[in-house]
């Protein structure tokens, strides 16, 4: 799922909840993509060209059930216990959570169980019918913000930078290369996006 899907994900978790700001749970939603950026700088995780198509390969660190499981925990305990923030544990567990749960239904079959099994690997593999994965994408953006009841400025944003990505979703062949001539380019772009939809929900999302 595409940067602006998962900070939209964050409107579902702030309803309802005066107490909770937003940008700990846009933090929440993308940390496991933060982690994915980090390991992939570093080389610890990769990503592919073949055939004309992106493919994550290689992600098990970042995004494996159990990392993500054992993040959530972790995560619950120091916001409840260390930081004694009791409103925000939950939601940020379940953000954190959120993240491999949507990105399951989008991924080829990459999401690893744990970072120690290659088998089973799951990822019903909606991003390989970009029209579809755009789609699906757009109508849950828009239902987030729906259920949010949110302004139409942070509509707008969500519903451009839903369109802004995809050229990103239909992008093959040839034109990929450049990520393969330069590793660095998909993970800063991906951070970028994160930036971008952190900085826009985050802005639009205040009553
Ligand atoms: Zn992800």
């Amino acid at each position: 799922m595409y940067a602006i899907n998962h900070a939209a994900t964050s409107l579902l978790l702030k309803k309802d909840r005066q107490a909770v700001p937003i940008l700990p749970l846009l933090i929440s939603t993308q940390v496991v993509e933060l982690f994915w950026v980090v390991f992939n700088y570093l080389g610890i995780e990769h990503f592919s060209v073949s055939n004309g198509k992106l493919h994550l390969d290689f992600l098990p660190y970042s995004h494996s059930i159990f990392s993500s499981v054992l993040l959530s925990l972790i995560s619950y305990g120091i916001i409840r216990w260390i930081i004694r923030n009791k409103p925000l544990a939950l939601p940020f567990a379940l953000g954190v959570l959120s993240h491999v749960a949507l990105d399951i239904l989008f991924h080829e079959k990459d999401i690893q169980l744990s970072p120690f099994s290659q088998t089973p690997v799951w990822g019903l593999g909606i991003i390989s019918f970009p029209f579809l994965n755009f789609v699906l994408e757009f109508l849950y953006g828009i239902f987030c913000w729906w259920y949010f009841k949110g302004n139409t400025r942070l509509l707008a944003a969500i519903l451009i930078f839903n369109v802004l990505d995809l050229p990103v979703m239909l992008a093959s062949g040839e034109s990929l290369d450049i990520f393969i001539v330069h590793p660095a380019l998909l993970p800063t772009f991906i951070l970028l996006q994160i930036l971008i939809s952190w900085y826009l929900v985050a802005k639009f999302s205040r009553t």
